[in-house]
């Protein structure tokens, strides 16, 4: 039993959704999850943010309107989506009426892109459309819905089980019962909880690319497909900026030990790759990610100070912000986040330390089980980035990644270095 995910690039227009269709029912595949079709999620939050401000939002929903009939004249379905949008312009009518867009509003308005493509797919494949709302129960986290395994699984079980179904990626209900979103990129993330809860042997994730690759393809054109990955090279490459997944894909997977495959729509012919419980044993690709902010922590009383690190934590964890690399050393502690740091959090800070933030930085993230048995990549990486400002490093203890901070601006140049340096 498998379970396939078409992300939004493979839903593009009216030709790319037969292809879509094509490998469903070549392959026999029963059980799909879908994410919207390309770039509308995008444009819904556009519109989103055009009502608060009262200004033409209108115009943004005929142009969304007329790319799905489009998408169902082209394709000769008999299908009308004009209760979505009519639904969708009440909700941006209540947005600039309130002047006010709620995270959960939000997430509702974002809801109608899959809702809409996985209607056009199921009615395309004669299959039954699921509507996330009604089988993901998450909780209240707006815009990032953590996921009830054990009610989800047996709603999922119940509404898809033995069924041929084209499940709405990135969507969930919320425990207050709202509509509620995954996190951009989300739909991976639905794949990955659909298949773990149905047991399934591999969750195939079907984009525009012949697999994951040494490096991003639109960066570097010689990037090459690789053939397998470990779960944990996939989880720090996706966690540190590969879009080719999406970060929390890869739990779900390992904790059912499922495998997961990625596919190109556009080219069904071509293996893909294949991420497993295995172990590699070289290097496999490099990757960069922006948006990344520095805070640098120091005490003079870190020295014999116990529970200083502890201390430094909880104000994160209290402030919900997650942190993502670490180096200390005896009288500081720097760590990177992907957010801008809240005023709250540098003054809970100050009050036992004197704090320095660095924003506009980017990581860079070499990453291959082989790191562990390489001698000298770290001086040959070094060497290759010498003119290069390396604001700070991280090798972590499964010795899979070697992490560093460069300005934000330098990070594809570095990351092409890197690249050439290794491939
Ligand atoms: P989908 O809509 O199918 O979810 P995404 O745009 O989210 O597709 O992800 C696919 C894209 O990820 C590719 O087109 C590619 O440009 C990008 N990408 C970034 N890093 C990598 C990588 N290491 N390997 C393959 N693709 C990558
Ligand atoms: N449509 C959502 C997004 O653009 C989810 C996804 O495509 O995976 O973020
Ligand atoms: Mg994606």
């Amino acid at each position: 039993m498998l379970v396939a995910k078409f992300g939004g690039t493979s839903m593009g227009t009216a030709d790319s959704i037969r292809k879509v269709a094509a490998v469903v029912k070549e392959r026999g595949i029963e059980t799909v999850v879908v994410s919207a079709t390309s770039g509308t999620t995008d444009q819904l939050i556009k519109m989103g943010e055009i009502a608060l401000a009262a200004g033409d939002w209108a115009q943004g929903i005929d142009a969304l309107v007329q790319k799905h009939d489009e998408i169902i004249e082209e394709l000769g379905l008999d299908l009308s989506l004009e209760e979505y949008y009519e639904d969708l312009r009440k909700l941006l009518a209540g947005i600039e009426m309130i002047g006010e867009l709620s995270a959960s509003a939000r997430d509702r308005l974002m809801s109608f892109g899959e809702r809409m493509s996985s209607e056009i797919l199921a009615e395309l494949l004669d299959y039954e459309q699921v509507n996330g709302f009604d089988v993901m129960f998450c909780d209240d986290s707006y815009g990032e819905g953590e996921v009830d395994f054990e009610r989800t699984g047996e709603a999922v079980r119940e509404r898809c089980e033995g069924k041929k179904v084209v499940i709405t990626g990135f969507v969930g209900r919320s425990s207050a019962g709202n509509y509620i979103t995954l996190g951009r990129g989300g739909s991976d993330y639905t794949g990955a909880i659909v298949a773990a809860v149905l047991g399934a042997e591999e969750l195939q994730i079907w984009t525009d690319v012949d697999g994951v690759m040494n490096c991003d393809p639109r960066l570097v054109k010689e990037a090459k497909v690789l053939e397998e990955m470990s779960f944990g090279e996939a989880s720090e490459l996706a966690y540190f900026g590969a879009k080719v997944i999406h970060p929390k894909t890869i739990q779900p997977a390992i904790e059912q030990n499922i495998a997961v495959r990625i596919l190109n729509t556009f080219n069904p012919a071509a293996v893909g790759t294949l991420i497993k419980d295995k172990e590699g044993d070289s290097l496999k690709s490099v990757t960069y990610k922006k948006g990344i902010t520095i805070v640098n922590i120091c005490s003079s009383k870190l020295l014999n100070a116990r529970g200083f690190i502890a201390r430094i934590f909880e104000v994160f964890a209290r402030n919900e912000i997650s942190v993502d690399v670490v180096a200390t050393s005896e009288v500081s502690v720097s760590l990177t986040i992907d957010v801008d740091v809240p005023a709250a959090v540098v003054n809970e800070l100050e009050e036992f330390s004197t704090v320095k933030v660095i924003e506009d930085l980017a990581i860079v993230c070499l990453v291959g089980d082989g790191i562990r048995e390489s001698r000298g990549v770290l001086g040959k990486l070094f060497t290759a980035l010498d003119d290069h400002n390396i604001k700070m490093v991280s090798l972590g203890a499964s010795k899979r990644n070697i992490t560093f901070l460069v300005e934000a601006e330098e990070a594809q140049e570095v990351t092409k270095k890197v690249f050439n340096t290794f491939f």
